[in-house]
């Protein structure tokens, strides 16, 4: 898997939604650009100052089975062994192996913890997921991507963590 931060490395946007008219490709990076800043600042919440694998937000994210995906997360956690990663992303509807016949994205949210089980499982274990959304339109799949972020965060921060941990215990097996 490669990670790439969007904001530092400006990447081609056409490799996860097609062909693009400049106009929607300006409009696009400036919603992602706001998630951005959303991510950070939801960052901050926390203690941290970094979102993604590339610090910044938004990653370009690929892996070499050729999928490819626009993806962030925030970490937060009370040690190494209690993390809740908040994650985001946006995909190719035939991210997934099959081969839909029109073009759509989806956006998908979730929060992962990690393993609380009494027998250790080593997982992290995604304790919930906000319903998935699929756009067909570029930057009408942006414009959900920024509502989705927006709605993980209110979440991520209306509960505390020790609630998501609970959830990946053994009382939620
Ligand atoms: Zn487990």
């Amino acid at each position: 898997m490669e990670t790439s931060s969007i904001q530092k490395l400006n990447p081609r946007l056409q490799s996860v939604f097609g062909i693009l008219t400049p106009s929607d490709d300006a409009e696009i990076r400036k919603i992602l650009s706001d998630i951005d800043v959303m991510l950070l600042e939801f960052a901050h919440f926390f203690g941290s100052n970094h979102a993604g694998g590339g610090g910044t937000g938004l990653d370009l994210v690929w892996i070499p089975s050729g999928q490819i995906k626009i993806s962030s997360f925030v970490g937060a956690g009370l040690d190494g062994d209690h993390i809740v990663d908040f994650t985001v992303s946006l995909q190719p509807t035939w991210f997934y192996g099959d081969f839909p016949t029109e073009q759509g994205w989806e956006i998908i949210a979730e929060i992962n913890a990690d393993c609380q089980h009494k027998v250790y499982c080593g997982n992290m274990h995604c304790v919930y997921e906000l319903p998935s959304v699929t756009c067909t339109h570029p930057v009408d799949a942006a414009i959900a991507l920024r509502n989705m972020t927006a709605d993980l965060i209110q979440l991520g921060k209306n509960k505390p963590i020790e609630y998501w941990l609970q959830l990946a215990g053994d009382s939620h097996s």
